[in-house]
């Protein structure tokens, strides 16, 4: 399983530099949070780390392997959209297939990969539906289980839970705790929710203004900010 680690990685869009010098090492199976306000910058460091952007400057190794100029299918990680980005006119076990059909991995396999994904998920009697025959929380758990079908080394998921209604989103996350302990892989979420960040974190990482503010473990943000964003953001209020 992966380390993945980033080398004074900056970015700009045209005149505007939204990241600035980042650098973090991440430790194979670690739950890591990119948390901070919107705008930051997060969703943008986990595509740089995905590869769906170029790096201006600095580098990505992932598991030793340097990778900030490779496709994404060559990364060895697998991205989760906010909005689960699910293909709609096909069933959800072509959805969870469709990755794997298009690297031209044995129909056996795929199969095997996909039974064993909708069983841990729990989605086995929704692999004929569509995705508008789904509720909102069933298309995320899809579109986790077409990253789990990849086996990536590590998965990278931008805001998976900001639609789904309150009471299920606390459910969710509680199973994307149970699921990491279970896949032991490498999981880098971003949010902007304080909570969700202090309660599924390994370490988080505080993003504010193109900057890392602080990477530590929840009781260290909380307890000891390293600086007065990090304490109005996530620290103790006394
Ligand atoms: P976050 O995910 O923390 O809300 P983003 O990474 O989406 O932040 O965006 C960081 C900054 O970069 C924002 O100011 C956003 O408007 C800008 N930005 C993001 N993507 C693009 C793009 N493709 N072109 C121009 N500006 C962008
Ligand atoms: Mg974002």
């Amino acid at each position: 399983m992966a380390d993945i680690r980033l080398k004074s990685v900056s970015k700009r869009f045209g005149a505007v530099t939204v990241l600035e010098n980042v650098s973090m090492e991440i430790t194979s199976g670690e739950f890591v949070v990119f948390l901070g306000p919107s705008g930051c910058g997060k969703s943008t460091l986990l595509r740089m780390i995905a590869g769906l952007e170029t790096v201006d400057a600095g580098q990505i190794h992932i598991a030793d392997r340097r990778v900030d100029q490779l496709p994404p299918s060559q990364r060895g990680v697998a991205m989760v959209f906010q909005n689960y980005a699910l293909y709609p006119h096909m069933t959800v076990r072509d959805n969870m297939s469709f990755g794997l059909q298009n690297i031209r991995m044995p129909g056996q396999e795929i199969a095997k990969r996909v039974a064993d994904a909708a069983r841990i998920l729990e989605i086995e009697q929704l692999l004929d539906r569509r995705p508008a025959q789904l509720s909102g929380g069933q298309r995320q758990r899809v579109a986790i289980g077409r990253a789990i079908v990849r086996e990536p080394q590590a998965f990278l998921l931008d805001e998976p839970l900001s639609n789904l209604d309150a009471g299920l989103r606390v459910r969710t996350r509680v199973e994307l705790a149970q699921l990491h302990q279970r896949l032991r892989a490498t999981m880098i979420f971003v949010t902007h929710d304080q909570i969700e960040a202090m309660t599924l974190a390994d370490r988080i990482v505080v993003m504010n203004n193109r900057k890392v503010e602080q990477i530590g473990t929840p009781m260290d943000v909380y307890s000891r900010p390293a600086s007065r964003f990090v304490a109005a953001f996530v620290g103790s209020p006394s």
